[in-house]
């Protein structure tokens, strides 16, 4: 058996190598490093793909939630909504920009943002909502929609793990994530869905105003050559990085598939499994796992174990040379940086046990059916004997 990683980059690059190495090869040699002819023609690549009017590249996930909340014109003192549960970047640049971060809980079955919650969440000073599409599942965004018009809210969608999957809307319409709300970001983290070999990210958006600001707040706040008119970042994805991208952009919807079919024989192993619960989307497809409509494009694959020593489970894993992940271990509310005596740890309690019950197995386009077969048997081997 190949040694199982909890990603495996490296047998994903033996496939494109060639391709890659050429490209990168080219890029050196033109010497058009910043803002090359890559650049532009992979965001012309991505907004056909996603469908979506314009996509903006930055230098990373982190910067493009930031860039669209500073494009948006959020203010100090404006309250952003988003989920307890999810990974720090989105609060975090809440914070840096002096907005007030408020996070609320989460739902139980698809962990992502608790829409009761939200709603019970918004003041007059709210200004945003944050969803993030966790795990690559698509949060519910019918209900967000519809709630941020009636209260006259912006929509940011954190899209960083779920770049390439599909959101049905109750009308039957289909739309990409992170093209729904007024803005949303993506992350090209080597480990997302869509990787590079180093950091890059994009924000995407419908809006051309919107649009013409985010790509001058990308650049210094210039729209015209040394015309500062707003106070902007310097924030932007490399052409080596853009062909990269390139030439795995076309391969999105594979590795995606790749990484459903490996979902789909992990809950296929673990039904059954009292204490064991398996990831779900919207849809009532065999399994819990969408074929329809691609709303889960598995990020992570993440169980719950039920009266479990999860931290025990972890540890036998890794001793069987299983590598295993727990997103997140921590609520963000609990997080020195986060806290806030507002807080109530009552509004909290799905995060609170999520964290005690969560594991990510091994996700990535290049499992097979043995790894499989040998993680799913040691995870039921220890869940049971417990
Ligand atoms: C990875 C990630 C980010 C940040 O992306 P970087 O490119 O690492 O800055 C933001 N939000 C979520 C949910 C992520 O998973």
């Amino acid at each position: 058996m190949k040694k199982i990683q909890m990603v495996d980059l490296k047998g994903q690059y033996e496939k494109i190598k060639e391709q890659v190495d050429q490209s990168v090869l080219e890029v050196i040699s033109s010497t058009a490093y910043i803002n090359g002819p890559e650049v532009q023609a992979f965001q012309q690549e991505l907004e056909a793909y996603l469908d979506v009017k314009h996509v903006i590249p930055c230098a990373n996930g982190t910067d493009a939630l930031q860039i669209a909340m500073m494009g948006l014109g959020l203010q100090p003192g404006d309250e952003v909504i988003t989920a307890d549960f999810t990974f720090a970047a989105t609060v975090e640049v809440i914070a840096l920009l002096g907005l007030t971060p408020v996070l609320v809980d989460v739902d139980p079955v698809s962990f992502n943002i608790d829409i009761e919650a939200v709603a019970k969440a918004i003041t007059p000073k709210t200004k945003a909502i944050v969803p993030v599409h966790l795990f690559g599942l698509a949060a519910p965004m019918d209900e967000l929609m519809e709630l941020a018009k009636k209260h006259e809210l912006y929509v940011i969608e954190d899209n960083a793990q779920a770049i390439g999957g599909t959101y049905t809307s109750k009308d039957g319409s289909k739309k990409k994530t992170g093209t729904i709300g007024h803005v949303g970001s993506t992350s090209f983290f080597p480990s997302k869905n869509l990787g590079c070999y180093g950091d890059g990210g994009a924000i995407f958006t419908n809006d051309d105003a919107l649009a013409h600001t985010i790509r001058g707040i990308v650049n210094h706040g210039m729209y015209v050559r040394y015309h500062h008119d707003v106070v902007g970042v310097n924030s932007r994805l490399d052409s080596i990085q853009a062909t990269i991208l390139r030439a795995k952009l076309p391969l999105l919807d594979q590795y995606n598939a790749s990484r459903r079919n490996a979902a789909r024989a992990y809950t296929k192993a673990f039904q059954g499994v009292e204490k064991i619960v398996t990831p779900t989307g919207f849809c009532d497809a065999a399994l819990g796992i969408c074929d329809v409509c691609d709303c889960h494009v598995f990020h992570q694959y993440t169980l719950r174990v039920l009266d479990t020593d999860r931290d025990g489970l972890v540890a036998f894993l890794n001793k069987r040379g299983i590598p295993c992940g727990v997103y997140y271990p921590i609520p963000l509310h609990l997080q020195k940086a986060y806290a806030d005596t507002r807080y109530q740890e009552a509004d909290f309690a799905v995060t609170n046990q999520l964290v005690k019950e969560v594991i990510s197995l091994p996700m990535h386009t290049e499992l097979d059916n043995e790894q499989i077969d040998y993680i799913t048997q040691a995870v039921i081997e220890f869940v049971t004997s417990s």
